[in-house]
């Protein structure tokens, strides 16, 4: 039984409805939005960590709900990008064993530091997206 039902919200990024914050049965947070036909998931704990700070920031009135309308498509870009990026490294690194020490492993190897570090700078975007306000 859930403890508290307090309704949780941000605005759709597309046409501004007004989101409830639901839970999966794996108590993972998604969105949906009847007119738009839309659905987000946030499976990863980074993005989980990253919606719950925006809901506190929203509902505590440090991020208004239109500077987060104007800001939440970018915010979910990334979010997304940095998904995408995440689910790649994890497949070139089950590509390279770990003691793989064959030239093509060096290229894959250096192909993982790249997105190891576009994956650190979408994460400090998001960072500075949710804390600046
Ligand atoms: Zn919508």
């Amino acid at each position: 039984m859930r403890k508290h039902k307090i309704k949780r919200w941000i605005h759709c990024f597309l046409c501004g409805n007004q989101l409830e914050v639901r839970n999966s049965k794996r108590e993972k947070p998604y969105l949906v939005c009847d007119p738009c036909g839309m659905q987000v998931f946030v499976r990863r704990e980074e993005g989980i960590n990253l919606l719950e700070d925006l809901i506190r920031n929203i509902s505590s009135g440090r991020m208004s709900s239109i500077n987060h309308f104007k800001d939440g498509l970018g915010l979910l870009n990334l979010v997304n990008c940095l998904e995408q990026l995440q689910s790649k490294r994890e497949d070139l690194k089950l590509k390279v064993g770990v003691f793989d020490f064959s030239p093509s492993s060096k290229g894959i190897n250096v192909a993982i530091a790249a997105l190891d570090y576009e994956i650190s700078c979408l994460e400090n975007d998001l960072k500075g997206l949710v804390s600046n306000s």
